[in-house]
Parts: C-alpha cells; sequence; structure tokens
C-alpha cells in the first residue's frame, strides 16, 4: 500500500499536522497523483472551521499539480510519468457535463465537498482508521492524492507544476468569471470587489477581454496597489465611503459588469447602487453563513433590465480553459504569479496565518 505524509486537520479549527498516512491504489476510473505543489484556496479555509460539516479527521487541498504514478482501469486520458493539473470534479453524465458545462455539474457538491467517494469510503488512513478525502476529488493537501480520470488536465512535459498550480481553482475561478460566466466584450466597464487571488484574477481576466475601465474596490492598500500594478484603471477604499458614489464619479452611468469575490453581503447590496442599465452582477465569494440572502430592489432591478449570475469555478470546463490559461501566462498575459507566494509543504499553518494576515494573496505549498 503507497504511503503519503500529508497535512490533517484533526478537528474543526485544529492547525494542520503533517501525519503519514497509507492511500490505496487508484480504481476504475482513477489516477494516484505524486504531489509536487498544491495551492491554499478559501474554501480549504472554510471546511477546515467544520461549517460544511466535514468529518474529520480530513485531508483537504484542491489545487494540485504532481505526476501520475498509476492508473486504474479505464483511464486514457493520462498515463503514469505525465505531468498534470489537478481541478474540480465532474460526474460527467448529467445534462450540465454533457453540454461541457460541468462546473454546475448535478453532482458538484457530493462530488467536490462530501470528503467521501460516492459510496461512502475514503482512499486514506492513518493507523488503519478512515481520513476523510475526495476533496474536489483529491485531497491534495499530501504527497500522493487520488483524483479521477475527468479532473485530471495533461500539462506538457515541461510544464512548471509550482507555478501552474492555483490555476486548478482559484485562478480559473476569477479569470472565467469575466471571460465565461460574464462573457465581458471589449470595451466594456467592470468593477470587482475583493483583491484577493479571486478577484485579482478576475481583473486579468477583464484586462484579456479588452475591459474598460476596471475598477478594484478592496480595503487592503497592498493589494490596491498591487491591483493598479496588474492594470485596474481606478482602485476605491470601501473605508473612504459611500463606495457606489465613488463608482458612479469614475463611470457616471454605472459599470456594465460587477464581480463580488468578497462574499460580503454589504459589499454585494453596493454593487446594486452602481450597475449600469443592461448590466450583470456575477456573484462569485460565498458568504459566510450559507442561509445569506441578498435583498434586490425589484423595480430598480427590473427597469436596469439587470441579470444576477451565481458563478462557480469560472464555467470552466477544464479540459478546454485550463490550458487556454496556460498559453495566456507563458505569452504573459495573465501574470496571476505576481500574487503567489511559496512555502515548503512542512510550513501550511504559517501560509494560513499569512493568509489570515493578508500578508500572502495566494500561497503555493511545494513538496
Ligand atoms: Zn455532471
Ligand atoms: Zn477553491
Amino acid at each position: 500500500m503507497p504511503t503519503a505524509h500529508a497535512a490533517i486537520i484533526t478537528e474543526a479549527n485544529s492547525p494542520f499536522t503533517i501525519e503519514t498516512i497509507t492511500v490505496d491504489p487508484p480504481q476504475a476510473g482513477e489516477v494516484l497523483v505524486d504531489i509536487r505543489a498544491v495551492g491554499i484556496c478559501h474554501t480549504d479555509l472554510a471546511l477546515a472551521t467544520g461549517a460544511f460539516g466535514t468529518q474529520f479527521p480530513a485531508v483537504l487541498g484542491h489545487e494540485g499539480a504532481g505526476v501520475v504514478e498509476a492508473i486504474g482501469e479505464g483511464v486514457t486520458k493520462v498515463k503514469p510519468g505525465d505531468k498534470v493539473l489537478l481541478t474540480f470534479n465532474s460526474c460527467g453524465e448529467c445534462a450540465r457535463c454533457r453540454a461541457d458545462d460541468p462546473s454546475y455539474c448535478e453532482h458538484f457538491v457530493p462530488l467536490n465537498l462530501a470528503c467521501m467517494r460516492e459510496d461512502g469510503s475514503t482512499r486514506l488512513h492513518r493507523d488503519g482508521a478512515a481520513v476523510s478525502g475526495n476533496f474536489f476529488g483529491q485531497s491534495s493537501f499530501a504527497s500522493k492524492a487520488v483524483a479521477h480520470q475527468r479532473n485530471v488536465v495533461k500539462l506538457a512535459d515541461d510544464a512548471d507544476l509550482a507555478t501552474l498550480a492555483p490555476l486548478g481553482c482559484g485562478i480559473q475561478t476569477g479569470a472565467g468569471a469575466v471571460m465565461r460566466s460574464l462573457a465581458a466584450q471589449p470595451g466594456q466597464s467592470l468593477a470587482v470587489i475583493g483583491g484577493g487571488a479571486v478577484g485579482l484574477s478576475a481583473l486579468l481576466g477583464g484586462k484579456l477581454c479588452g475591459c474598460a475601465p476596471i475598477i478594484v474596490i478592496e480595503p487592503n492598500e497592498s493589494r490596491r496597489l498591487l491591483a493598479t500594478e496588474l492594470g485596474a484603471d481606478h482602485v476605491i477604499d470601501p473605508a473612504d465611503g459611500d463606495a457606489a458614489e465613488a463608482v458612479r464619479r469614475v463611470v457616471p452611468s454605472g459599470v456594465d459588469l460587477v464581480v463580488d469575490t468578497s462574499g460580503h453581503l454589504p459589499a454585494m447590496i453596493s454593487a446594486l447602487g452602481f450597475i449600469a442599465s443592461k448590466g450583470k452582477l456575477g456573484l462569485v465569494g460565498v458568504p459566510a453563513v450559507s442561509d445569506a440572502t441578498l435583498p434586490m430592489p425589484v423595480f430598480q432591478w427590473l427597469t436596469l433590465g439587470g441579470t444576477v449570475r451565481g458563478i462557480v469555478e469560472g464555467d470552466s470546463d477544464p479540459d478546454a480553459f485550463l490550458p487556454e490559461l496556460i498559453a495566456y501566462h507563458a505569452a504573459g498575459r495573465l501574470p496571476f504569479d505576481k500574487f503567489v507566494s511559496y512555502y515548503p509543504f512542512e510550513q501550511i499553518n504559517q501560509a494560513v496565518a499569512d493568509i489570515h494576515s493578508g500578508k500572502s494573496i495566494k500561497a503555493v505549498l511545494t513538496l
């Protein structure tokens, strides 16, 4: 039985501890990946609080990148030795998956957030006892992960795994929200709420689409400076007063496209005050409580002809969209590496502390 070292969450809100686990060999349709790098995403930290009913102990991690070590029966997409990027999982059979729209797979929640396989089993054990795994079909905070044929994307042999790892969730979510979900057109104005990894990726997606002007609303000064460096035309500190007024000073008729990456209800409500006629509001940020409700001013909204759009993983179809983003990065047009900091895997708790303090925007662990 292969063994691995994994960062385990033993109970809600406990720090990660690096321990030895056993990893079952891959079964039909599964891929065993030797993980070389893994990004830390907001959803990892949300599940670590126990808020999604995760059974502990658990191995999280869902921006893995590594090398295929073994494949299960029926796997044709990759072979041992291939470099791969791991991303979200999907069933491949429902109507959404058949329409190449897997981020809205009818089974997205059980396949990605249940931390167990559909039959209730796990591939991971510690001292013979089950450890929850299969998070986003991977649980890649470990030196080995069992993924599925559908949620691995083959990379070129010379691909840099540490650089590309965060594309699998955070970067594709932000960039895809603008490029795919809202299908931004050249010359459309764009406001991004939140200047974290997803928000800055939305900004970069807006640059790629030719949006102008691009406004980033973010309370942290260093993140506003970084947004400017990455091409934001205007940055707004919400602490300076009414954000809607500040946006309308830049674009008096309102903004065509708004992407909320903050999950912060007052920020989303403020967006209702600066959206343009026929404007679209994309909701990407997950609120802290699952029953958070956005009050809609119905008359205003219907006379605007506005659209509110929920967004998962930037509407990514990973086999097509991730290679597209990799090509943009190689051409220097998606410089997300400017907001990534690297940590040795063993320093996962330091990386999490730096994310919470704002010192790190996107942390990637290397193994
Ligand atoms: Zn599906
Ligand atoms: Zn994520």
